[in-house]
């Protein structure tokens, strides 16, 4: 054996726990998404499997309310939904107008600087919505703008921004919007075409209810003439729209040829989790995270706990709460997932060792999550 050898390891396989997943996602996984995961694994280019990509693709669409003829889903997570968008809109020395109120919206700063243009910042508290009438100023302020991004959901915080109206002004000041859907798409109101949206995209992993892994986009015509017109290939291969749409599919119905192997096994989940979503109705998923907010809400009050986001901008899917005082962060939701099979999400960022992140998103908004986080908590904290 030579010194470079590395020796046969003995692992046994791996069964993870079932957990009751109910922090800032992912969320719990429906059962029929899990086991459509599992199906036989087709061949990407398969007819039968690029059949499934087009309802796939039929199905985002709903979820996303558009007719956006680029409507997919990238396959790698939100993140690289949101570099998609910015590799392949913004070009180098061009002005983004970025809206920050909490982590997300920091890294959309980050992915601006990195393609080599320029933030403009809206900066606003942790814990609140986007202010409307300080982006109208940065607005009127940057004539030269092209842009304009922000986070509909703030998962960092659970603040929830006015996408409708934040879309109408990027209308009236001739900017593009980009708009961060992943925690709010499934889970809060959201209407691509109706509100004007030019770029957005999602994860797999929250309100959709389905494994990691998958970022669902979409960009409007004016956002495909913005591509097509650039003056420099975009910098990423991978994430370059106008390759990546030779495999997804266009109008023409020209063949589809490859591009790279997709996650085949979580198109199908994905397929199951937005097939789900349409048999319930958007209108009707909306109005369950809601109900079962208020549910939360009145329970963790009852606990004398509050929340962080004033009520008008709050998140049915991710409650935000103020750690109580003297309570031991760490050692609670290691309680919580010991002894109760709970995951709830830590503070992040300037949240940090200050507040639980609660989900409620997709699957796991129900009765009988809320019953038991309430039950669990009340027992830890005694
Ligand atoms: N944007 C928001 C609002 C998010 O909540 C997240 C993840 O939590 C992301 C972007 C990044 O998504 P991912 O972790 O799937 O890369």
């Amino acid at each position: 054996m030579s010194e470079h050898t590395i020796s046969q390891p003995q692992i046994a396989p791996f069964f993870p726990p079932r957990r009751t997943l109910m922090g800032p996602g992912p969320s719990d996984v429906y059962p029929s998404v899990l086991a459509a995961g599992a199906k036989p694994t087709l061949g990407h280019l398969d007819p039968l499997f690029v059949g499934m990509m087009d309802e796939v693709k039929t199905l985002l669409q709903y979820a996303f309310q558009t007719q956006n003829e680029m409507t997919l889903a990238v396959s790698a997570p939100g993140s690289a939904g949101m570099e998609a968008c910015f590799v392949n809109l913004v070009e180098p020395g061009e002005k983004v107008i970025v809206c920050r109120n909490g982590v997300f919206g920091e890294r959309m700063r980050q992915n601006v600087e990195r393609v080599g243009a320029v933030a403009v910042l809206v900066d606003n508290e942790w814990g609140t919505a986007v202010d409307v009438a300080a982006v109208e100023a940065a607005l009127k302020a940057n004539p030269d703008a092209k842009f304009l991004a922000f986070v509909h959901a703030e998962t960092s915080t659970g603040a929830r921004s006015d996408a409708q109206a934040l879309c109408a002004l990027a209308k009236k000041y001739g900017c593009l919007s980009i708009v961060d859907a992943v925690t709010s798409l499934g889970g809060i109101e959201l209407r691509v075409d109706a509100w004007g949206i030019d770029a957005i995209y999602s994860g797999s992993q929250k309100c959709l209810s389905c494994v990691p892994g998958l970022s669902p986009l979409s960009f409007s015509p004016a956002a495909v003439e913005k591509l097509k017109a650039r003056k420099t290939p975009v910098q990423s291969w991978f994430l370059d729209q106008t390759l990546v749409m030779g495999y997804w599919g266009n109008a023409t119905g020209a063949k589809r040829s490859y591009h790279h192997t997709a996650p085949v096994n979580a198109l199908y989940a994905l397929h199951e989790a937005l097939r789900l979503l349409a048999d319930e109705g958007l209108e009707a998923a909306w109005a369950r995270h809601a109900a079962m907010h208020a549910e939360l809400r009145d329970g963790l009050e009852k606990m004398g706990i509050e929340f962080v986001v004033a009520a008008a901008d709050r998140l049915p899917q991710l409650n935000t709460v103020h750690i109580p005082a003297g309570v031991d962060d760490a050692a609670v939701r290691a309680r919580l997932l010991n002894e109760y099979n709970l995951e709830i999400g830590a503070g992040l960022g300037a949240l940090a060792g200050k507040a639980w992140r609660i989900g409620l998103m997709g699957y796991a908004a129900r009765r009988e999550n809320i019953a038991l986080l309430l039950k669990a908590l009340g027992d830890v904290l005694g």
